[in-house]
């Protein structure tokens, strides 16, 4: 595995380098923030041509005042700003506003109010403390998930370690480039890498090369289902 000649050597390690940080984690946080900020743009201007259909304020000057009123509650999936906020597809917002009527925030908390008093009269539980349910039952729900999410996560390092035979290489990704780093600075020096040596090195490489090629295709599944 050690590569003899210092030119090639050296043109392996800068395409290495290369690789690796140009594929940073930087980058890709920069680059979701990015697009949170167009759909935030997005919707702006769409309320800035839509208007209150109960009171007919425009949208124009009072974008902020605009609001998604769900027709009916069985149909809502999410909160249409909170797939704003959260950076969803607009093609799955736009689903969701299918389901709205626009009104004002004004008109809304009349409607939200009016529906407290009737079902107050009806007999009912207030709308208010339906949803404060089902809103407990979310986060119960999510809290769920996140817990399965990150159990598969460790799963899925766990078996990637294991992948490699010896065990011999863990941590995260920056130990791993510590760790390739040194032994190629050890070649870089002279010395000669003993059999562990370089076969440490060649696992080293191959499981680095793999968490590249995972976590790039982790983005690109991440943001093919975001945009
Ligand atoms: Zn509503
Ligand atoms: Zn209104």
């Amino acid at each position: 595995m050690p590569i003899k000649d210092p030119k090639k050597r050296a043109k392996y390690q800068k395409e290495y380098h290369e690789k690796w940080y140009s594929q940073n984690r930087g980058d890709r946080v920069a680059q979701v923030a990015k697009r949170k900020r167009g759909i935030r743009e997005w919707m702006r201007t769409l309320k800035e041509s839509l208007s209150c259909e109960r009171c007919g304020l425009s949208g124009q000057h009072n974008a902020w005042a605009l609001e998604f009123h769900h027709r009916d509650p069985q149909d809502k999936v999410s909160l249409v700003s909170t797939m704003v906020s959260s950076g969803m597809a607009k093609k799955r917002i736009e689903a969701e506003i299918a389901k709205c009527e626009v009104i004002c925030s004004n008109c809304h908390r009349k409607e939200h109010y009016e529906e407290h008093r009737q079902a107050l009269e009806d007999g009912e539980k207030s709308i208010w403390m339906k949803a404060g349910e089902a809103g407990a039952q979310n986060m119960a729900f999510n809290k769920d998930n996140l817990t399965r999410e990150k159990k598969r996560r460790r799963r899925r390092r766990k078996q990637r370690l294991q992948q490699i035979n010896g065990g011999t290489v863990s941590g995260p990704k920056q130990t791993v480039h510590n760790d390739i780093d040194s032994l190629l600075y050890k070649i870089e020096n002279g010395a000669t890498l003993d059999k562990n040596e370089a076969d440490r090195l060649r696992r080293l490489i191959a499981y680095s090369q793999n968490l590249e090629f995972q976590m790039e295709g982790e983005t690109e599944q991440f943001m093919s289902e975001e945009e």
